[in-house]
């Protein structure tokens, strides 16, 4: 089994794959063989794994099963219905500039992209303080701290940034320690604070300088992380971003199994691996680890995995409590008196609103991202708390009566777990991270925080999911050579 791959053996992968998908389909696999087992099993049927089977099937094998916990596909992308045929995205929604691989997946998918309604006037909240803003979907962090932190970034390279000279001193400290040295105003570490709350799901202290500044280069710049205007949260998918998934699976018809479970799985570091699932056990020469490292720390592995990747497992952030509201208007009135629907909040239930209406505007939305720590559990009271801090801030009480309001709690979701990855400081340079990637036996791990770049984003899963098809090819190959 290839371990990780470099970028030329990846580019021989990418040939190789591309002969095959011009190959007769029977020439390579059709369906199970005659010993009931499969070339590849796919873990995860969310965007990463879907667009392993994707490939697969578009290299001409269909000796693969996708195997699904949840009775639905999409995994941290979750489009909630609402009335007239309307949407809300209460997971993961935004694409920007530079996230090439899901823009052209969703191409591919002929699904299409349309830019956030951002424009007008922002409020700010700070106890009873109020201050509105004229953003226009740019953020504005202070220019020297933003400067310094952007030379630091431009100064890693664009993958493994923890190999890079001076990672482990980057790494040591968490980014408040860098706040706290740069000897940073009150006002510019709860700009910071609330960014770091919403684009990782934890405070500045609790997340790795190294990984904050390997997301800065990424991205390209600090705005370009942050903002809406040029920046990652630019444009939403019409239908919604789990519209990708669900096309997917629509095309891969009976390869994508719904409601099982996987719980143990035995042999990785043999011919023929054992999948055992809550509906049976299944087996394939390959299996396509598409889920997250706490996620694959819940399966049972025999023989166990090596000590680094278990370690790897254990260390990774397991819970990042993220809630996102949605609360739908007959209209998007709020943009009448010039607001965008966006509230910045340093305290109470709502971190963040923006609108989130569908772009014919046949309703309004505003979406949040709450503190769960500040939300009551009655529905009645969580409705009330938002939509309070909503009227009071955009100034007009028929926010106080929305048609309807939800909730998507993502910290009690069993199958999720991290809805993003918060690396604390210490673990991207403790000599483990090869082990994110590096397969064994027969086993591939994949998942948007195995990206090289985008890790945590649809499109860094995307990516980890062409990846991973082409290991999977070129491990079949030289099976069937050997
Ligand atoms: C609230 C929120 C907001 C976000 N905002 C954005 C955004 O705006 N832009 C952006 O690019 N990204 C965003 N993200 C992140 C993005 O959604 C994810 O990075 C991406 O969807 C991950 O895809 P994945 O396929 O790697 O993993 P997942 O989507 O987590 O898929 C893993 C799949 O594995 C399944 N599974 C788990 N355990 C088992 C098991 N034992 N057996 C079988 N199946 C199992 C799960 O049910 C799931 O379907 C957000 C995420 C959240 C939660």
């Amino acid at each position: 089994m290839a371990a990780s791959v470099d970028r030329r053996s990846f580019l021989r992968s990418a040939v190789a794959a591309a002969a095959l998908a011009g190959a007769p389909s029977r020439a390579w696999a059709s369906g199970p063989q005659r010993d009931g087992v499969l070339d590849v099993i796919v873990i995860g049927a969310g965007l990463a794994g879907l667009t392993t089977a994707r490939d697969l099937a578009r290299a001409g094998n269909d000796s693969f099963a996708v195997l699904e916990a949840r009775e639905r596909v999409g995994g941290r992308t979750l489009n909630h219905a609402l009335r007239n045929g309307a949407w809300s995205e209460v997971g993961g929604q935004w694409i920007g500039p530079g996230q090439t691989a899901v823009a052209d997946l969703a191409r591919e998918l002929e699904i299409e992209t349309f830019e956030s309604e951002y424009r007008g006037r922002s409020v700010y909240r700070y106890g009873e303080g109020r201050v509105t803003v004229r953003t226009d979907g740019e953020v504005a962090n202070e220019p020297q701290l933003t400067a310094e932190l952007e030379a630091l970034a431009r100064a890693l390279p664009a993958e493994q940034a923890w190999n890079a000279d001076g990672a482990a001193a980057l790494d040591r400290i968490s980014l408040a320690d860098w706040l706290d040295a740069r000897d940073a105003r009150p006002l510019d570490r709860l700009t910071f604070q609330i960014a770091s709350i919403l684009e990782m799901g934890v405070s500045p202290s609790r997340l790795s300088l190294l990984h904050f500044l390997t997301m800065i280069r990424c991205a390209g710049s600090l705005a370009r992380l942050e903002a809406q205007k040029d920046g990652a949260q630019e444009r939403r998918f019409h239908g919604g971003s789990q519209l990708l998934s669900i096309r997917m699976a629509e095309a891969l018809g009976e390869g994508v199994r719904l409601g099982h479970v996987v719980r143990a799985i035995r042999g990785w570091d043999r011919e023929v691996v054992e999948v055992v699932t809550t509906r049976g056990a299944l087996r394939a020469h390959s299996v396509v680890m598409a889920l997250s490292p706490p996620l694959c720390e819940r399966i049972a592995f025999s023989p166990a995995l090596p000590a680094a990747r278990r370690e790897l497992q254990r260390r990774w952030p397991a819970h990042a409590p993220q809630m996102k509201a949605a609360a739908i208007y007959p209209s998007a009135f709020w943009f009448d008196a010039g607001f965008n629907g966006q509230v910045f909040a340093v305290d109470g239930p709502v971190i963040w609103s923006y609108d989130n209406s569908p772009p014919d505007h046949r309703l309004g939305v505003i979406n949040a991202f709450l503190r769960a720590g500040e939300m009551p559990s009655d529905p009645a009271l969580a409705e009330r708390a938002v939509t309070r801090v909503l009227a009071d801030s955009l100034r007009d009480d028929r926010l106080l009566t929305p048609l309807e309001f939800h909730v998507q709690d993502w910290g009690r979701e069993e199958f999720t777990l991290s809805c993003v990855s918060p690396l604390p400081p210490g673990l991207l340079t403790s000599g483990l991270m090869p082990a994110l990637t590096d397969g064994v036996g027969a086993l591939i791990w994949a998942g948007s925080e195995t990206a090289d770049v985008w890790r945590g984003f649809m499109d860094g899963a995307v990516r980890s999911g062409h990846r991973a098809a082409l290991l999977a090819l070129q491990s079949l190959r030289s099976q069937r050579r050997a």
